[in-house]
């Protein structure tokens, strides 16, 4: 059966009645569980993996190679997949854009609602980078494609307009093109189960589903992975080592995770996805959360909404968005503002900064009204007229 609102909100510590925490999109508070796995390895398990012969290292290494199994499930990744350990989505991001060697004769295409990390690692050696609009018959994108292009990479859920709708599609296009693909998953995982079909990297962050900072994974093709190239040089990442230039690259993933990892942070992970396992994603009620607020907010005069589903961006006339989220803050209702690491959609929107609100499996109806009355009164507040 599943966990009440009021159950769920007893699991997180951070959660309290005397704030609404409306920011999931940029962390998630941490469950109970999670931070006690993290306890425990400190307490109890913590030493490097892959360098010691003893006991509590080799228990440690088994612990984190295995994790690797637990991430492929989570995702539903076959085994032609390998999980490559990162700091977050950004860095895996990176890890491929620069792992593929692309250069000046070659092209990407991603949407044209990326996070700026989803756009910037691509701007190397003149790699050309293409937009495409992810509309219903994908046109746009039909339009772009030629033989230089190399990766299609998008956003599976952008943080400032929501769900893509028709990811499948645009995958297989991708893949009827015989291109890459790249998923940028930092808000799919937490929302929904995850498909990899017609995905050859996947990126996401552990934070963003409740899982510890600084702990993220590339999920990716192994026949792709050998073609790469890796980032970062170091100890753990090879075989052998003579001299600066006479050395040999260890195996698939371990090449791609030079220096001591983070395994703290996969101890983490491994906790949310149990955790996410055991209670679901509440990707209904998440989904009649956002309904419900953006219905109510349609007949707040001034306020402006952003199109998209599951997450809420807006806008209230004659007031900066800062001043939205310092007057929000006021009432202790916790949003952000400004451009969200995602400039280029809102611009092309025409509408600069914006207001976000973005829920998880703790918010309640109760927070929202909370936030629709604080919100009715921003205006007001800043000394501007209601009328
Ligand atoms: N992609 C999307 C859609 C995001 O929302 C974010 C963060 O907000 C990122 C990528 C980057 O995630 P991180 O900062 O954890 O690397």
């Amino acid at each position: 059966m599943s966990k009440t609102v009021a159950e769920v909100r007893a699991e997180f510590p951070e959660i309290s009645d005397e704030f609404v925490y409306f920011d999931n999109s940029a962390t998630t508070f941490k469950p109970l569980s999670v931070i006690e796995a993290v306890d425990d390895y400190y307490r109890k398990h913590n030493s490097n993996v892959h360098r010691g012969i003893y006991d509590l290292s080799v228990r440690v290494t088994e612990l984190y190679e295995g994790a690797r199994k637990i991430i492929k499930d989570f995702v539903g990744a076959d085994d032609s997949y390998e999980v490559i350990f990162t700091r977050n989505t950004t860095e895996a991001i990176n890890v491929v854009a620069q792992g593929l060697e692309l250069n000046q004769d070659d092209e990407v295409i991603v949407s044209d609602r990326e996070h700026h990390s989803n756009l910037l690692p691509w701007n190397k050696n003149g790699t050309i980078i293409k937009n495409f609009i992810p509309n219903e018959n994908l046109d746009d994108l039909q339009s772009k494609l030629n033989e230089r292009v190399k990766v299609i990479s998008t956003t599976a859920w952008s943080n400032i307009l929501g769900k893509v709708t028709n990811l499948q599609e645009i995958l297989e296009l991708a893949k009827q093109s015989e291109k890459i693909t790249l998923v940028d998953a930092a808000q799919w995982v937490i929302n929904e189960k995850v498909s990899m079909k017609n995905i050859d990297f996947l990126a996401f962050s552990g934070h963003k589903m409740y899982a510890p900072m600084g702990i993220g994974a590339l999920v990716a093709r192994r026949e792709l992975l050998k073609m790469m190239k890796p980032v970062f040089y170091g100890g753990d990442m090879v075989e052998y080592v003579h001299s600066a230039d006479d050395f040999a690259l260890a195996d698939i993933p371990h090449r791609f995770e030079a220096g001591t990892p983070n395994i703290g942070g996969v101890v983490g992970l491994t906790a949310a996805i149990n955790w996410i396992k055991e209670n679901g994603y509440f990707t209904d009620e998440k989904h009649e959360l956002y309904r419900y607020a953006r219905e109510q907010m349609r007949s707040i005069p001034h306020v402006n909404l952003l199109p998209g589903d599951d997450i809420i961006c807006l806008t209230v006339e004659d007031v900066h968005p800062h001043d939205v989220a310092q007057c929000l803050n006021n009432d202790h209702i916790f949003v952000r503002s400004g451009y969200h690491c995602a400039q280029p959609i809102l611009e092309k929107l025409g509408c600069g900064p914006v207001t976000r609100v973005s829920l998880a499996c703790y918010n309640t109806h109760e927070e929202i009204d909370r936030f629709l009355t604080s919100l009715k009164n921003v205006r007001q507040k800043m000394g501007i007229a209601n009328v």
